[in-house]
C-alpha cells in the first residue's frame, strides 16, 4: 500500500496545474520520499486540463490521472478519486490552491499526535473570496448546523485528511447525491479540527456560482435532515387549522349577506394558501426526487481513462476501460 494519496479533482484548471504539481510534489516528496501517489482527477474540463495531466504523467510516475467522460461536479469527480486512490492515509485537496498543501506534515503530526481517523481543516479566515460567498457560506453552514442530527462542523471544506480505515468506511456509503463532508462526519471515529487561513486562488475563477452553493446546500439539508419535512407536515397541519376558522367566518359572513365586501382578504388567504401549498409541495418533491435519484442506483461517475497505477475494481463506479474499449469496437 502506498503511504500517502493525494486527491484533487480538477474543473477547468489548466492555470493551476503546474504549479499544483510542483507544490503539491515538494510537499509529498519530503513527507513520504516516493511512497506516494498524487491522484488528479479531470472533470471533464473545456480546457487544457487533461493535456496538461498527460504531459506531467509522462514523467511523474508518481502520478495517477483520470479522466472522467464528462463534468461529474466537484463532489463526483473527488468521490472517483477517492475509489481509486490507494494509500494508506489520504489528503483532500483542491486544486486552485485555496488550500495550501503544506499544512500536510501539520495535519498528519495532529492526526498521530491524537489518535485521530480524521483532520478536518477549519477555514479561520478566507482571502480572496467576496463578502456575499463568505456570508452565504456562513449562513449556510450554521443553518445546516440547526437543521441536521450529524453534527456536521462549521467552516469546513472537503480540505482534509483521513485514514484508510475512515476512507474505505466513507466509501461504503452508497447515496447518489453526495455531500462529502457530511458524509464524513457521518461516519464518526475521531475527527478532530485544524484551524487554517484560507489563501485566494491561484489562477482561475470559482466553479461554485449561487446555483450550485445552492445545490449543494440542498444535497446538504435534504441528505442529512428530514427537519424541513416535518416543518412542511406542521405548517400544513397549522394553516389547515387556521383555513378551518377562516371557513365558519366565511359562512357567517355569507349568512349576513356582506360576501362581496370580503374580496380582499379571499384573494389574501387563497394567495397564502396557494403559497403555503407550493412550499410544502416543493419540500415533497425535493425528497422525491431523492428517491428516484437513489432508487435509479446508477453508477456515480464514469472513467474514461486512468494513466499510472490506481486501484482497480470501484465499487461505487463505472470502470471505464470496458466501457472505452466497447466504444473503440462500436468505431472499428
Ligand atoms: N471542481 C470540479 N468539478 C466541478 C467544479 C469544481 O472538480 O464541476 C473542482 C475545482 O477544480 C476545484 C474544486 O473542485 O479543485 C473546488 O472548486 P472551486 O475552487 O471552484 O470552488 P470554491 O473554492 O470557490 O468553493
Ligand atoms: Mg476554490
Amino acid at each position: 500500500m502506498t503511504a500517502l494519496s493525494i486527491v484533487i479533482p480538477c474543473y477547468n484548471e489548466a492555470d493551476c496545474i503546474d504549479e499544483l504539481h510542483r507544490r503539491v510534489s515538494a510537499v509529498a516528496q519530503a513527507q513520504a520520499g516516493s511512497d506516494y501517489e498524487l491522484v488528479l482527477i479531470n472533470d471533464g474540463s473545456k480546457d487544457t486540463t487533461w493535456a496538461a495531466m498527460q504531459r506531467i504523467a509522462a514523467s511523474d510516475p508518481q502520478l495517477v490521472a483520470i479522466n472522467l467522460s464528462r463534468n461529474h461536479g466537484h463532489q463526483l469527480a473527488l468521490t472517483a478519486g477517492l475509489d481509486l486512490c490507494r494509500g494508506a492515509h489520504i489528503l483532500i485537496l483542491d486544486a486552485d490552491l485555496q488550500d495550501s498543501p503544506e499544512l500536510l506534515p501539520e495535519m498528519l503530526a495532529a492526526m498521530h499526535a491524537e489518535e485521530a481517523d480524521v483532520v478536518y481543516a477549519v477555514r479561520r479566515a478566507r482571502a480572496g473570496e467576496s463578502a456575499a460567498k463568505k456570508a452565504t457560506a456562513a449562513l449556510f453552514y450554521r443553518l445546516l448546523a440547526a437543521l441536521t442530527d450529524t453534527s456536521i462542523p462549521l467552516d469546513t471544506g472537503d480540505f482534509r485528511l483521513m485514514s484508510r480505515r475512515a476512507l474505505d468506511t466513507f466509501l461504503s456509503l452508497p447515496e447518489q447525491a453526495r455531500f462529502i463532508r457530511g458524509m464524513v462526519a457521518w461516519i464518526g471515529y475521531k475527527q478532530i479540527p485544524f484551524a487554517y487561513d484560507r489563501d485566494a486562488r491561484y489562477a482561475g475563477e470559482t466553479h461554485y456560482p449561487f446555483t450550485r452553493m445552492l445545490r449543494l446546500a440542498l444535497d446538504a439539508i435534504t441528505g442529512f435532515s428530514t427537519t424541513p419535512l416535518r416543518f412542511a407536515s406542521h405548517a400544513g397541519l397549522a394553516l389547515t387549522g387556521i383555513s378551518l376558522l377562516l371557513l365558519v367566518y366565511i359562512v357567517a359572513g355569507w349568512l349576513a349577506g356582506n360576501t362581496v365586501a370580503g374580496w380582499t382578504s379571499m384573494m389574501f388567504v387563497i394567495v397564502g394558501i396557494g403559497a403555503a401549498q407550493m412550499f410544502v409541495l416543493g419540500m415533497i418533491g425535493e425528497y422525491l426526487g431523492r428517491l428516484y435519484m437513489e432508487a435509479k442506483g446508477r453508477p456515480l461517475y464514469i472513467v474514461s481513462e486512468v494513466l499510472g497505477t490506481a486501484r482497480s475494481g470501484t465499487r461505487l463506479g463505472h470502470r471505464g476501460d470496458e466501457l472505452a474499449s466497447g466504444v473503440q469496437h462500436r468505431d472499428q
